[in-house]
């Protein structure tokens, strides 16, 4: 079963999303064009099919990265690590917690247990990196779990923004170490960092931009969440 959705290119990168499994997952390939330098987001399961994305782009994928370690996130990371030794597997240093909960989530989500690599990069707030000719930024917005980041990639206007912002809706705070006070936080800081023009890239449902959801997003208009 095919779960490839779209793709598109900004001047330096190719991005490819798959909507992956029962959660619907969104897993990207983010390319850069001249280099091949790449990433993937969120790997999360149908490891074959991703893995043949990445060989038909001629990616060459030099991390994992993690927007959080809930189940449904990270499904395919080992997988993907094991196709791909190279590629540094990074989250951020909080998340640590959740990815340390994998047991307890298989049994809570009712779905097949799932190993999660060792962390190679421990990120932190505020923390720049480049991959390649990449450069990411990282924030962190807790409130879906304590260490969930957007990944802000000033220079090519686009932004990972996991389970913290959707299309027109947030992550839920109920799972454990969520907390509505601190997303409402978080939204409230990456509105002010991230500009209207930005293209958003969540981790469940279709693409959007930070003007968009500024105009149109109830959450993003109040001052408490549950
Ligand atoms: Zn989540
Ligand atoms: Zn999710």
């Amino acid at each position: 079963m095919s779960h490839y959705s779209d793709e598109f290119e900004t001047e330096a990168l190719k991005v490819r999303r798959y909507a992956i499994g029962a959660f619907a997952v969104n897993t990207y390939i983010l390319m850069h064009k001249e280099s091949h330098d790449a990433v993937i987001v969120d790997p999360g399961g149908d490891v074959d099919e991703v893995v043949d994305g990445v060989k038909s782009m001629g990616a060459i994928p030099k991390r994992l990265l993690f927007t959080h370690c809930h189940i449904d996130h990270v499904a395919g990371a080992m997988g993907m690590k094991k196709a791909f030794p190279e590629a540094a597997v990074t989250y951020h240093e909080l998340e640590q917690i959740v990815a340390d909960n994998l047991l307890a989530q298989s049994s809570m989500f009712g779905v097949p247990e799932v190993e999660m690599p060792k962390c190679d990069v421990n990120l932190k707030n505020e923390m720049e990196f480049m991959v390649g000719r990449l450069q990411f930024v990282t924030f962190l917005t807790p409130g879906h779990t304590p260490g969930s980041v957007v990944f802000y990639m000033p220079i090519d206007k686009i932004a990972f923004t996991g389970d913290l912002l959707f299309r027109g809706s947030v992550g839920r705070t109920d799972f454990e170490g969520g907390s509505g006070t601190e997303l409402v936080k978080s939204l409230k800081a990456v509105t002010k960092d991230i500009p209207d023009e930005v293209k958003l890239l969540p981790g469940h449902g279709k693409f959007t931009t930070m003007g968009v959801e500024k105009a149109s997003n109830f959450y993003l208009r109040i001052d408490r969440y549950r």
